[in-house]
């Protein structure tokens, strides 16, 4: 899309390229109660691969009791194609986890973790030091396999029992989680609440000892404030943002966490600000439309419903 550069103001400095990471398909899913066929998984991973996300999040190995919609990862990664420049991801809760990722040929993992021990006893029933030191074994075993290993650090701005969470916490666990040898941490507003300066307050402190390239941010858009996030990030110079198609998904664990942040509107805006992703828009809109047929009802993304603007 051709982009008049006397359109974008002086002010808005934003990165060359974006990697935007596909959640929806973990993410999302895992959220639905509704059932969704393995076939139906399958064609929504395959198109969203299609449309050139360079990243995906295919599922998790967790327990099929706590996440029944998550009981078919293995299956699902055998009946995927692999493709040059596609990276099937898996998150991993634990050793019996990353033993099943192996066997399955998983080559990307993702380990979880928080900066508030309200949210991680919630979620884990352990303190955030516990749960740094199950993430430790877990990227020594991975990182021996020469796994790609992710670090998602949960309520990086708000948890949903403390409230606002201090930086300096989130700093120390990302420091940790980099020491253990993650390559990259996405940041994530686990219930929507953060607003752009306080994007900006975070991620300026983590900036100052952290090169941009092993950060990602990871928005809700509950209370709408997920894009004016994201540019506040854009403009410190982030290039990793999680996205989920058609805005799928929240966070079974926090309430009232619905709304990861939408790959379309996401797309939609970067495209529009002249940003290279490699994604092809079209074709990510395509495969929610077919996740919604599967899942019979609507998805929440603008740009799904809304469709292209006229030009001229
Ligand atoms: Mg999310």
């Amino acid at each position: 899309m051709p982009i008049d550069a006397d359109l974008i103001p002086a002010s808005g400095r934003a990165p060359a390229g974006v990697r935007v990471v596909e959640v929806g398909p973990r993410d999302g899913l895992q959220d639905e109660t509704g059932s969704i066929t393995i076939e139906a998984k399958v064609a929504f991973i395959e198109r969203l691969a299609e449309a050139g996300l360079p990243t995906i999040e295919v599922g998790s190995f967790v327990r099929p009791d706590l996440v029944p919609q998550m009981a078919d990862t293995e299956e699902v990664l055998r009946r995927l194609r692999p493709r040059d420049g596609i990276t099937y991801m898996a998150l991993v809760p634990n050793r019996r986890g990353l033993e099943r990722a192996l066997a399955g040929g998983v080559r990307a993992i993702a380990v979880l973790t928080a900066a508030s021990d309200a949210f991680t006893r919630a979620n884990t029933g352990m303190t955030v030091d516990e749960s740094l030191r199950k993430c430790r074994d877990l990227i020594d075993h991975a990182r021996r396999s020469d796994l790609l290993v992710r670090g998602y650090l949960s309520t990086a701005w708000w948890c949903p029992y403390d409230g606002p969470v201090d930086p300096r916490g989130v700093r120390r666990v990302a420091r940790e989680l980099l020491d253990m040898g993650c390559q990259e941490i996405s940041l994530a507003d686990t219930v929507g609440a953060a607003t752009p300066n306080e994007v900006r307050r975070l991620l300026e402190m983590l900036l100052a000892e952290i090169p941009a390239d092993r950060l990602g941010v990871h928005f809700h858009d509950t209370r709408g404030t997920a894009l004016a996030n994201v540019l506040a990030s854009l403009e410190l110079g982030i290039t990793t943002i999680d996205a989920s198609a058609g805005g799928l998904g929240g966070c079974p664990f926090a309430p009232g966490a619905l709304g990861n942040l939408a790959t379309e509107d996401l797309l939609y805006m970067l495209h529009g600000m002249g940003i290279v992703t490699g994604v092809d828009l079209d074709l990510v809109r395509s495969s929610s439309a077919l996740l919604e047929t599967a899942l019979g009802r609507r998805l929440p993304s603008r740009y799904l419903q809304a469709g292209p603007p006229r030009r001229g």
